[in-house]
């Protein structure tokens, strides 16, 4: 099965407490979908502008990533800035130019509507309602979003939600959404408004699952490798769907085990800036490390014994 990615294609400026590079590739659809790759035929629908490097693209196809129908704008791609302190699980943004993404309306081809798996990468909502008109019922619809567009775009979001099986937000951004503290109760409210689950990435703390019928905790990784966290929540998202569309299987088993590949995925991704560390990453590497969490994170049932 493959999975189709919809969202930003962008030159970053990222400033960490462990380095600063600037107009490197990122966006939320590129993260995803390289993460996906590793799992299944992914294909990428976002906007370029006549400035994106074409080294950027000999990569993405270099990774077997379908680019056929990437849009391409006249003017400047899509260019994100923000920096990082300490607490590497808030990032500050610093500007945000919308450039060619300003003008993009995804027109996803008729090939490609029949597509099982469907990620709506972080992007403006509206967008990611136009890719879900274009669509012919997907097995497993999936979106991601952030406080940027929770600003903008409160109520396109509801109808996001309505329309999609799973909704990602990390655990700020479900807060402010539901205007909560109370993350369960959060996801339970964000259920209530129409999709079948919810997925919290809590950054270097792990990932939680919530349908109306499961919950699951996944447990982080522990990271001492951390260089750079953009594009933690794409890869872990990617690699989730990518997962899930690899095996056909979306048993609650197997979801535990598709939000613990987006974990590895994320960990390895946050290990270098930009994309560099999936660059050099091995099949192996992601078996051993699923297999490194699952060994820490096992624990055995309480014997029978006599309390007090
Ligand atoms: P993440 O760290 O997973 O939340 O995502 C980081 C990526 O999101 C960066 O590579 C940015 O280019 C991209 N990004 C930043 N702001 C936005 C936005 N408002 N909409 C969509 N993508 C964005």
């Amino acid at each position: 099965m493959s999975v189709l990615v919809v969202g930003t294609i962008a030159l970053d400026s990222i400033k960490t407490p462990f380095g600063e590079k600037r107009e490197i590739l990122g966006g939320s659809a590129v993260y995803a979908s390289v993460a996906a790759s590793f799992f299944c035929p992914t294909t990428l629908i976002g906007p370029v502008g006549s400035d994106f490097p074409s080294e950027h693209e000999d990569f993405l196809k270099a990774r077997g990533i379908d680019i056929s129908a990437l849009h391409r704008l006249d003017g400047p791609t899509f260019r994100w800035g923000g920096y990082y302190e300490y607490d590497m699980n808030q990032a500050h943004t610093l500007e945000t130019k919308l450039n060619v993404l300003a003008r993009f309306s995804p027109d996803v081809p008729e090939s490609l509507r029949g597509a099982p798996y469907v990620f709506l990468a972080n992007i403006d909502p509206e967008l990611q309602l136009k890719v879900i008109g274009q669509m012919q019922r997907p097995k497993l619809l999936i979106a991601d979003t952030m406080n940027f567009w929770i600003d903008s775009k409160r109520e396109v979001l509801h109808e996001v939600i309505r329309r999609v099986d799973f909704m990602m937000m990390n655990d700020g951004e479900i807060r402010q959404f539901m205007e909560t503290p109370n993350i369960p109760l959060a996801a339970r409210r964000l259920i209530k408004l129409g999709c079948k689950g919810v997925i919290v990435k809590k950054g270097e703390h792990g990932a939680l699952v919530f349908t109306d019928s499961m919950h699951f905790s996944a447990p982080s990784y522990p990271q001492e490798l951390l260089r750079d966290p953009t594009g933690a929540g794409d890869s872990f998202g990617g690699a989730f769907i990518g997962y899930l569309a690899k095996t056909d299987d979306l048993s609650e088993a197997n979801i535990r085990k598709a939000v613990i590949i987006g974990s590895v995925m994320a960990s390895f991704n946050v290990e270098d800036f930009s994309l560099d560390r999936l660059k050099r990453l091995k099949h192996k590497e992601i078996v051993e490390r699923f297999e490194e969490i699952r060994n820490f994170s096992e624990f055995e049932a309480l014997s029978v014994m006599h309390w007090g």
